[in-house]
């Protein structure tokens, strides 16, 4: 199987799926390559599964901002128009984006979209801990496309700045979820009842999240 390799100092081996369907592979340094090989084997069946997604929702690659692009913000399409005003901002269906800023291309549009996440999620995250009557230790956030929440032991919660291009329904479901494991740190039937005792359609949401990943990427 045909993979990118990159080396660095972690302690396992992290396979990606690009959305250009190019499979990342992040090893530990040291680390044979027959044993990187031998893992990516065993892993055939689940990468052939997520490179097949990305081939039915092809996404062009580019890094400069362009009129007529289309990004998702809380589950709705904004077309994008280079203007001069100072800062990036929605208006019905549009997303104006400075041309003093296009230089800096998708860093820009990314570091908003972070800080919007960031603004909401913690929005969110805040209701919903009061809602289920729990508490939670921090939230912090990743960049990872593959994982849209974690809770840790010690009730730290991690969330993935993507989330905010979701709908809000779905954005609650990943922050109501990750709130449930504050109760239940497993995925049993207990777990599931908390979930669906606030989110009741909580299935759905899964279902949008495995189908419509493609929509939450800037590429
Ligand atoms: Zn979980």
């Amino acid at each position: 199987m045909k993979y990118e390799l990159f080396r660095s100092h972690r302690r396992s081996i992290l396979i990606q799926i690009a959305p250009t369907g190019a499979v990342v592979v992040k090893a530990p340094t040291l680390l044979p390559k027959f044993l990187i090989d031998q893992f990516v084997e065993s892993k055939k069946e689940w990468i052939e599964k997520k490179v097949a997604v990305t081939q039915k929702f092809p996404l062009k690659i580019k890094h400069a901002i362009e009129d007529g692009d289309i990004y998702y913000y809380l589950g709705n399409p904004y077309v994008v128009t280079i203007d001069l005003g100072r800062q990036i901002t929605l208006d019905k269906g549009k997303l104006h984006y400075p041309k003093h800023l296009l230089f800096r291309g998708k860093v820009e549009l990314t570091n908003w979209y972070v800080k919007e996440a960031k603004r909401i999620i913690t929005e969110r995250v805040n209701f919903y801990a009061n809602a289920m009557n729990t508490a939670y230790k921090n939230i912090t956030y990743s960049d990872t496309s593959s994982k849209w929440g974690s809770c840790a032991p010690n009730n730290a919660l991690q969330f993935n700045w993507r989330l905010v291009m979701a709908p809000i329904l779905v954005l609650d479901y990943v922050v109501v979820h990750e709130l449930s494991h504050t109760k239940e740190k497993n995925h049993g039937p207990k777990f599931w009842k908390i979930v669906a005792a606030y989110k009741p359609a909580y299935k759905q949401y899964i279902k949008w999240l495995k189908t419509n990943s493609n929509k939450l990427q800037i590429v």
